[in-house]
């Protein structure tokens, strides 16, 4: 049996043959397996939904309780048989409850990572590289050019900034799921310990992790109904990045505006936004990353799924590794 009769690309996503279930489908299939929950990886409508017990739990947030006709939830390293295929999720590390996907039937071993990353993350449980035969990788940030500073580095810029203007209001852009707990978390440890204003699009989800244990500090509704604009003065709001261009933004004293992206390393697409402070935190893997777990898996094949396929199935090659792009469709990259 080749591996590519074992998963490959269909237009809902990818399947699976002899386990009859898809991969993170695009579209609404029988029978689904999610590696977490951003919404284009996650969607509502599946027949049965088997994910981890916190996707399951974000899914429920973000589509309603009734999101799928079942669910199961699958704990990090138990092995589920399927119709005769061994299936097991590992941590990705990429925001809370993310998962690789490891799929075994006949002796070989695939790892779908869905979105990972290898930065320290204090939000969720960290990547476990698994052995593979195929392995199979995002590339976002799949171009040499692309290297993530640590993000402490970047929220001592944040709260540099903060302290330098101590009248003015700094709003960070940050994705709803994972950013932007990341973001809330990384100024805690900081030791950042005022209260930290959000967006009403954040809240749900911050006191979903919250009740998962990990600690926010304190955090206010981003309104203004109960005061005035200058109650803002000095205060950080982390809010969607899409919230920033409406007429909410506009209650902040003076306001900075900040993004937290792994885009920020290309200056012309800050500058486009109108980000005047740039902080690169991505939740995808860099391209150094993206090497040392290709090495690390020990795969001899690659697969390739959404960003840049074109330089890291080139640098594979080189290395004697065999890689090709799947050509995925409607992976938009939520989390960064
Ligand atoms: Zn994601």
């Amino acid at each position: 049996m080749r591996a590519s009769d074992l998963l490959h690309p269909r237009p809902e996503g990818l399947y699976c043959p002899p386990g009859d279930f898809f991969i993170d489908p695009v579209r609404p299939v029988n029978r689904a397996l999610i590696t977490h929950g951003h919404s284009d990886h996650a969607r509502s409508g599946h027949g049965s939904v088997l994910a981890t017990q916190q996707t399951l739990d974000i899914m429920g947030l973000r589509y309603g309780a009734d999101f799928a006709g079942t669910t199961q939830a699958a704990a990090f390293g138990e092995m589920i048989a399927i119709d005769g295929v061994d299936v097991s999720f590992h941590p990705a590390g990429h925001v809370l409850g993310s998962a690789q996907i490891s799929v075994e039937y006949q002796g070989r071993r695939i790892v779908a990572s869905g979105d990972y990353k290898r930065q320290k993350d204090a939000t969720c449980a960290p990547f476990e590289p698994i052995a593979c035969d195929v392995f199979i990788t995002e590339a976002t940030f799949g171009l040499p050019v692309f290297r993530h500073p640590p993000d402490t580095e970047e929220i001592a810029r944040l709260l540099k900034s903060a302290a330098q203007f101590p009248e003015r209001s700094h709003l960070v852009g940050a994705y709803a799921l994972g950013k932007a707990q990341r973001v809330m978390r990384l100024l805690r440890d900081a030791g950042y310990d005022k209260p930290l204003y959000i967006h009403g699009a954040l809240a749900r989800l911050s006191e979903y992790y919250q009740s998962q244990g990990i600690d926010l500090g304190e955090l206010e509704p981003a309104t203004v109904e109960s005061g005035g604009k200058q109650d803002f003065a000095g205060a950080i709001v982390v809010g969607p990045p899409s919230a920033f261009a409406d007429r909410w933004a506009r209650r902040f004293p003076d306001p900075i505006s900040c993004f937290a992206s792994g885009w920020m390393r290309i200056r012309q697409r800050a500058k486009q936004g109108g980000v005047e402070l740039p902080l690169i935190i991505s939740d995808h893997a860099d391209w150094d990353e993206l090497i040392i777990t290709i090495k690390e898996t020990g795969a001899e094949e690659i697969w390739v799924t959404h960003g840049r396929e074109e330089a890291l199935v080139r640098w594979c090659e080189l290395e004697g590794i065999a890689a090709r792009p799947l050509h995925l469709v409607g992976y938009e990259d939520e989390g960064d």
